[in-house]
């Protein structure tokens, strides 16, 4: 069947994304990555590619296995065999939200950004739930004052505090250089 797909009136932007949700775009007009499924965001990303064609009335067979695997996600349980997370589930969550808050974090931030972001984080590590981590945390930042000039040293400094865990555990480092390609720009791009 083919589906109709909704667009604004600059027609390489999609309105409705392949499951059927708005698209959502940022201040700067483009797809916003982390206000969308990972499959509206690829969808509308392609749909703005320099000289792709407009978005197609007929969807290729992509996008229906795209929808497919949407309907399927659409049998949301709440009550499935979820737990509380332990301090694996919670470490990769809140990991994911640090380093994305840094990926939307201002280029160049004015100074309430800043002592806001200086806030966020020394209150992140007063109520972090494992206790034991918060403190390692709290005193990584009284050593290592946040780097909340930038983007780019706010990145670099959560980069260093995951990765003073990460030696903690025996785990690699992470190559901090590679810090936006893995939060924020892709690593295709
Ligand atoms: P994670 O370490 O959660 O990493 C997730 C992803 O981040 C990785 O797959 C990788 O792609 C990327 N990544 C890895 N390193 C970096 C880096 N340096 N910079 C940017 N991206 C990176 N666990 C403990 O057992 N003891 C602790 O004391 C402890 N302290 C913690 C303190 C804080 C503030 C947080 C948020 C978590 C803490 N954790 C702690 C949890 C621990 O860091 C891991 O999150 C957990 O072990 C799960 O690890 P993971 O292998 O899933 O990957």
């Amino acid at each position: 069947e083919p589906v109709e797909v909704k667009t604004t009136e600059n027609s390489s932007k999609p309105e409705i994304g392949v499951t059927g949700r708005k698209i959502i775009y940022g201040k700067d007009g483009k797809p916003c990555r982390s206000c969308n499924s990972l499959l509206d965001f690829q969808f509308a990303t392609a749909g703005m590619t320099k000289g792709a064609p407009v978005v197609p009335n007929v969807p290729s067979p992509k996008i229906k296995e795209n929808q497919a695997v949407a309907a399927k996600k659409e049998k949301y349980n709440p009550y499935a065999k979820d737990i509380p997370p332990d301090v694996e589930v919670l470490g990769k969550s809140s990991w994911t939200l640090l380093h994305a808050i840094a990926a939307t974090y201002p280029e160049t931030p004015d100074d309430k950004k800043q002592r806001d972001m200086k806030q966020f984080l020394k209150l992140f590590g007063n109520f972090y739930p494992c206790w034991f981590c918060a403190e390692d945390f709290t005193r990584f930042m009284a050593k290592n004052e946040p780097k909340v000039e930038t983007q780019d040293s706010l990145g670099r400094w959560l980069c260093d505090a995951h990765n003073e865990v990460n030696a903690k555990l025996g785990k690699p480092k992470f190559d901090c250089n590679l810090w936006k390609r893995r939060w924020k720009d892709g690593w295709e791009e």
